[in-house]
């Protein structure tokens, strides 16, 4: 396997698997604290409300096999809100 930037997990962190539904070695760490949370409703995850909050509780989108190429296809999105 090549590309291993874009696989960093950390199965000694006391939250490991920190969300269910992505096989642990599959996990990715890399995106702890998603980047796409700014995004709001434009973020592409699987996401609820909670008391009006957003709740990515039931996203596996920073942390599945495909995450790194997910989050990279969304940075743009980012990069435009800072123009
Ligand atoms: S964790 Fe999922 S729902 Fe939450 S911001 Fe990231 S992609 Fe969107």
């Amino acid at each position: 396997m090549s590309e291993h930037y874009k696989f960093n997990p950390n199965p000694k962190c006391e939250y490991f698997p920190c969300h269910k539904g992505v096989p642990e070695e599959e996990f990715n760490c890399l995106f702890c604290y998603c980047p796409l949370y700014l995004l709001g409703e434009e973020c592409g995850g699987n996401f609820s409300y909670a008391s009006g909050i957003k709740d990515c509780s039931g996203c596996t989108k920073p942390h599945d096999k495909d995450s790194y190429d997910f989050i990279m296809s969304k940075m743009h999105l980012i990069f435009r809100r800072q123009d």
